[in-house]
């Protein structure tokens, strides 16, 4: 069975066809049309060449893009911090420790209760564009709850993040129990590297840890992500997101897929991802929404850095599921240019999660793509707050209304 998507006003493919994919060449086609057989892109073109199809799917000359690939979310939890939020933007800080309140409600949430979460924030992605996302655990934080939320993830997603060492629980910082602050640390790094490492490991594809201020140290960071290493699993980073305590050199020299954050960086951190596998993945939801400094995009891509953008979905510090949003904040706040802000959101987050078969529409690639109603990409940001994603489609099937 084929479908011949047609009239398309202009289509943006991420070609990588003979091209460098560094390059960031969007591969744009006007009056293009796409071929799709068995869910994956069998012809791309201008729609006067396109080839006969079983059906034909009339996309009224709006714009098509490959689906958004959201390399970083987190999606298993329960409850909400609007209140957070609003006492924040009323002056008070943000640190890594404000997510107990998750932690408690999501130990205390039923199996079916985290997944209706989490297909509801789906639904949501979707409308947003995107076609791929990754999700982490880490609002658990014991064996039972970390290893429940990914095996519920797993079924929704193949890019599910054992996060383990999100922070140092509740329980582990009571230093009359440890004696000190410092034992109780190391006792809760020594069961994520262990226990829940192994109950995590049957649902996991990746292992991540929060290597920041208030949360885990380097010399942590990197026991926890080489016992990961050691069970199979793909390392990736939260880096330098509050500090730089010297996560971007870590993330390299275990050739970890991304950095994510990335908002406090030397001119060695930035030589060094240029030098690297290692993608940096920019969340500027999670500035917007804590009211912080944006992470210099400019500098990163003049550098030679591949960059992804994501949208950090978390009840905590970026509670948006619009990857528009992110581009429209990536374009007015981190200075990328529009083109810039898609690529990262389309390829830029397929290389964060490694994969060929998504973020472009190349033969072959899975036939995952965003239907725009507006006569062009350049709106998601010119036009923001304003949802102009009229169709998703996953390996060719819609999955809007
Ligand atoms: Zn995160």
């Amino acid at each position: 069975m084929s479908t011949l998507f047609n009239n398309i006003g202009c289509l943006f493919t991420n070609n990588q066809d003979g091209t460098d994919a560094a390059s960031r060449d969007l591969g744009e086609i006007c009056d293009a049309a796409i071929v799709v057989e068995d869910g994956k892109v069998a012809w791309v073109g201008e729609a006067k060449n396109a080839p006969a199809a079983d059906e034909q799917i009339d996309l009224n000359n709006q714009t098509v893009i490959p689906g958004f690939v959201d390399s970083h979310a987190h999606l298993m939890f329960a409850g909400d911090r609007a209140e957070e939020f609003s006492a924040r933007m009323q002056g008070q800080s943000y640190s890594a420790g404000g997510i107990k309140t998750t932690v408690a409600a999501t130990r205390k949430a039923t199996d079916a209760q985290l997944e209706a979460n989490l297909e509801r924030l789906i639904a949501e992605m979707h409308a947003s564009g995107i076609t791929t996302f990754e999700t982490k655990s880490g609002y658990g934080l014991d064996v039972e709850t970390e290893s429940r939320s990914l095996a519920i993830a797993a079924k929704h997603t193949s890019e599910t993040t054992f996060l383990g060492a999100h922070v140092v629980p509740q329980e582990f910082r009571d230093s009359a129990k440890f004696g000190s602050v410092e034992a109780g640390a190391d006792a809760y790094v020594d069961l994520v590297k262990n226990a829940m490492l192994s109950a995590a490991t049957p649902h996991a594809k990746w292992i991540d840890v929060f290597c920041d201020r208030g949360a885990f140290n380097v010399d942590q960071a990197r026991e926890i992500l080489q016992a990961g290493i050691n069970a199979g699993l793909a390392p990736r980073i939260h880096a330098n997101q509050l500090e730089n305590i010297g996560a971007i050199q870590l993330a390299v020299e275990l050739d970890c897929a991304s950095a994510d954050h990335c908002t406090h960086l030397t001119n060695q951190d930035i030589d060094a991802l240029a030098n690297s596998n290692t993608v940096a993945t920019l969340l500027p939801g999670a500035e917007f929404s804590t009211r912080s400094k944006y992470p210099d995009a400019r500098k990163l891509i003049d550098a030679g850095v591949t960059i992804a953008l994501a949208t950090d979905c978390n009840p905590g510090s970026s509670y948006t599921s619009s990857m528009a949003f992110c581009i429209a904040l990536a374009v007015r706040e981190m200075h990328m240019s529009p083109a810039e802000a898609l690529w990262s959101a389309t390829m830029g987050g397929a290389k964060a999660l490694r994969r060929n078969d998504i973020g472009h529409l190349s033969v072959g690639a899975s036939a995952d793509f965003a239907v725009i109603n507006a006569p062009s990409y350049i709106h998601l940001a010119y036009r923001p707050g304003v949802n102009l994603i009229s169709e998703t489609y996953i390996a060719g099937r819609a999955v809007t209304k």
